[in-house]
């Protein structure tokens, strides 16, 4: 009974959801695309509506909803075809604010977290580096203690939302010589002297989804802009990740049903050889593929949404959740955009949009090939 309450409400919230981006997002969009960038307006349109870091505690400007919630943000962003909104929402909401929550102090979380529930602070994570991807302890950015401040300097390629921020969790280096041990995060104002954006990449998909490199130099910031204890950065990012690379999952599949409900429609419609695309055998088989790989893929990712509710959640499973998700994402969107023929080539059908914005899941928060090495680890140990 409880439960039936439960998904009931969980399906109010989602149809909210819908209604706000049917109107807000769906007719603006393609310019969006086209722009290479959502207006920055969008952040506060969104946090008026409630749809911002909703999981977060009442008392920080969030609804105090279960996890789920906020899942459902993102997914029905993905869902409905906008692939790079749906990574902003999530790298705000999912990764930034959590990391607030989970690790920050009561005066970071009341200097930043209501502010994000508003959109009127746009939040970011800057781990990527030019020669620190997937080996994150590479990374140079340095910063050095001085007095009551610290002074980073360095830079950072790739950040979601870099170029809307207004505060950016950097990791860097406080030990150079400690590894993993000498790496901290720290709360970064992006209003202070010596942070600078460089441009908005150029992506093949996601394009409305402002990726960015970024500069430190000398920037000067206080002491009390570091996000728990000094050395323990890299720990922080390990505990953090399993919930980004679930997310990440949940959007692949929330994807590839977006993808597939495209597909059904148009293979009702299209005739060719005198019979419509949907009575060929092959087209039978591939869709009856293609839903039972989603189904199997949607059934993994809800197991695992709720033992992350239950605080069960290890980094291998979330790993095994984003690798199989993404894979599967990729696999629908290319298969369902060969039943369109021509047309999915085109940018007019939106299955290519799909197309082009699944690919990156399978790189960032940890490419396929870094999960398969953290799933194996659990299983075998190091090599
Ligand atoms: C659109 C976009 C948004 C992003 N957003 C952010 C963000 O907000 N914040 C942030 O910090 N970063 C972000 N990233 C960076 C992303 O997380 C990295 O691109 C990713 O971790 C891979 O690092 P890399 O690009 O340096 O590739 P590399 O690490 O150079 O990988 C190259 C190849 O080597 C393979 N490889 C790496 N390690 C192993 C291994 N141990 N065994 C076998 N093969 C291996 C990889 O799988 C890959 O195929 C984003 C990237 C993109 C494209």
């Amino acid at each position: 009974m409880t439960k039936t309450i439960e998904a009931e409400e969980l399906g109010l919230f989602r149809d909210t959801v819908v209604k706000v981006f049917e109107s807000e997002v769906s007719p603006h969009y393609e310019s969006w695309d086209k722009a290479g960038i959502v207006p920055r307006e969008l952040w506060r349109t969104l946090g008026a509506a409630g749809l911002l870091c909703v999981d977060m505690p009442e008392e920080y400007g969030g609804c105090g909803v279960p996890f789920e919630y906020s899942v459902v943000v993102g997914a029905e962003l993905a869902r409905m075809g906008f692939g790079a909104l749906s990574t902003n929402v999530m790298v705000h909401s999912d990764i930034v604010a959590p990391y607030l929550s989970h690790i920050g102090n009561e005066a970071q979380r009341q200097q930043w977290l209501p502010k994000m529930a508003t959109g009127e602070a746009v939040g970011a994570i800057a781990m990527t580096e030019p020669g620190a991807g997937s080996d994150l302890q590479a990374m140079r950015t340095s910063a050095v203690a001085d007095g009551d401040d610290y002074i980073l300097n360095g830079s950072k390629t790739f950040i979601t939302n870099g170029q809307h921020a207004d505060m950016v969790i950097v990791a860097a280096k406080t030990d150079p010589k400690a590894g993993a041990k000498g790496i901290s995060l720290f709360l970064v104002d992006t209003s202070l002297p010596g942070y600078s954006r460089g441009r908005n990449m150029d992506k093949i998909g996601q394009h409305c989804g402002d990726t960015s490199e970024l500069f430190f130099s000398d920037l000067r910031i206080p002491r009390t802009a570091l996000l728990g204890e000094e050395g323990q950065g890299f720990m922080y990012l390990m505990t953090e990740l399993p919930r980004e690379r679930l997310v990440i999952g949940a959007l692949g599949v929330a994807a590839a049903r977006g993808s597939l409900d495209l597909t059904l429609t148009y293979v009702d419609e299209r005739v060719l050889f005198g019979q419509k695309l949907k009575q060929f055998q092959n087209t039978r088989f591939q869709i009856a593929e293609m839903e039972t790989d989603y189904r199997v893929n949607k059934a993994f990712i809800d197991q695992c949404i709720a033992e992350y509710e239950r605080g069960e959640l290890d980094a291998a499973t979330a790993s095994m959740a984003k690798y199989s998700a993404t894979e599967m994402q990729c696999r629908v969107a290319d298969g369902c955009l060969q039943l369109f023929g021509g047309y999915g080539y085109t940018t007019e059908y939106p299955i290519s949009r799909a197309f082009m914005d699944a690919r990156v899941q399978r790189i960032y928060g940890g490419t396929s090939e870094v999960m398969k090495e953290v799933i194996a680890r659990s299983l075998l140990g190091r090599a």
